[in-house]
């Protein structure tokens, strides 16, 4: 028996696991479910999973939240605010931390799961982007297990695991990518957030949805993949792969190529996930390869695009850069979203962050919390040009 909490549990990642644990309450139980504001859905999520505690992070909402439960008749205890997050994160009934924020926002609790040993689901890229060495060495230190959930990464644990270290060593990636729903089109300083955010393949947060139409998505798997993998740069490609089918492959020096495939569901992922080394019923649709037809591949048209080169360019500085990539893109895609800076200033917007500051390499957690603040604070200040 599993006992897990799933910060972030109200978002799409967060329901998708909520679907796959309710398949088997023979191995999985929810201690916490924690929210950032909407006090409803984390109500009606606490009364059905029948758990312990139901966390609110803006604090403000902790009096709402006990209202929702007790509405509901559901037993979860209300708590509100940060440092609540981290104490469900590390509380010592719970063995499994899914990481479901969505954004920086979710690195501390994160971090305090990894530091308290737990098996970390980790669906929250931004958390490894701006802390991967501390994040890893958290887990390495306290005993825990990192396990990527993001669809990749996930397809790259499975084509790694029969491989030693030494072929790991020598393994390429090819992260594969859809391209997102603007692939072939040609007027991209009109495009509407809700455009944006309607992906061909999947349904997620609106903030991913954006990441995944500038292609900043998959530079942030790029630099998720270098951590989690221990791979430079150079051996990490990206191809273009419209219908996400497959999740991701490794190449090897003799040649052979391994490859994950499957509907593009992310209960698949967390399924595995959450199981392993078993595998469990995740609900997911099983390919059908009569009806897929043709599975296509291109190349990224990185000049369109060049969030993804930007991604490459911070990996290889180091340090901070990553760090600073993400708060850029944060309040940049927040801005687009609500219509204060048009789809193509995104890019720009932070490529002014990135060259203009390039703060010393970060030890530890404090300075790479000042990192963000400050990107933030350099990025909204780019954005007053589009006010
Ligand atoms: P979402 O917007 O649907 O959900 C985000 C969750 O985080 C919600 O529960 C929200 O209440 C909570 N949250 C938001 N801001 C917060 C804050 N400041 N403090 C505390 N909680 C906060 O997002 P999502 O699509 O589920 O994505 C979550 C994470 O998983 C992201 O990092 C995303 O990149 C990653 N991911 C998502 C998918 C997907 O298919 N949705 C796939 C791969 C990776
Ligand atoms: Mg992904």
């Amino acid at each position: 028996m599993r006992t897990i909490t799933l910060l972030g549990a109200t978002g799409s990642i967060g329901t998708s696991a909520l679907d796959v644990i309710g398949r088997h309450p023979d191995r999985y139980r929810v201690h916490a479910v924690t929210a950032q504001s909407s006090v409803d859905a984390l109500a009606d999520l606490a009364a059905r999973h029948d758990v312990e505690v139901a966390v609110v992070a803006d604090a403000s909402l902790e009096s709402a939240l006990r209202a929702a439960l007790r509405t509901r008749g559901a037993r979860a205890q209300p708590r509100a605010g940060a440092a609540a997050l981290a104490e469900v994160a590390e509380a010592p009934e719970v063995d499994t931390v899914l990481a479901a924020i969505v954004g920086a926002a979710g690195l501390v609790p994160t971090l305090a799961a990894a530091r308290a040993g737990k098996r970390v689901l980790l669906a929250n890229k931004e958390a490894i982007v701006c802390a991967g060495g501390l994040l890893l060495a958290a887990i390495e230190t306290a005993g825990g297990e990192l396990l990527p959930v993001d669809s990749e990464h996930n397809a790259i644990h499975q084509c790694l695991a029969g491989a030693s270290a030494a072929q790991r060593g020598q393994a390429r990636l090819v992260l594969t990518a859809s391209g997102g729903p603007f692939l072939k089109r040609d007027d991209l300083d009109s495009v509407t957030p809700d455009e944006a955010c309607a992906h061909p393949n999947w349904v997620m947060g609106r903030k991913i949805s954006v990441d995944s139409a500038t292609l900043m998505n998959k530079g942030l798997e790029v630099i998720e993949a270098s951590w989690l993998f221990g791979i430079a740069p150079e051996r990490i490609d990206v191809v273009i792969h419209p219908q996400s089918v497959i999740h991701s492959m490794v190449e090897f020096p003799d040649g052979s190529v391994l490859a994950q495939l499957g509907s593009p569901d992310m209960r698949t992922p967390l399924a595995y996930a959450l199981a392993w080394p078993e595998r469990v019923d995740s609900g997911a649709k099983r390919l059908d390869f009569a009806r897929l037809g043709a599975l296509t591949f291109e190349a990224p048209d990185r000049r369109r695009f060049p969030c993804l080169g930007y991604a490459y360019d911070a990996l290889r500085a180091g340090g901070a850069a990553s760090a600073v990539l993400n708060a850029a893109n944060e309040i940049a895609v927040e801005a687009f979203l609500q219509r204060r800076l048009p789809f193509t200033r995104i890019a720009p917007t932070i490529e002014r962050v990135l060259t203009a500051y390039q703060p010393k390499a970060p030890t530890e957690i404090g300075q790479i919390l000042e990192i963000d603040r400050t990107a933030r604070a350099r990025a909204q200040a780019a954005l007053a040009a589009y006010a």
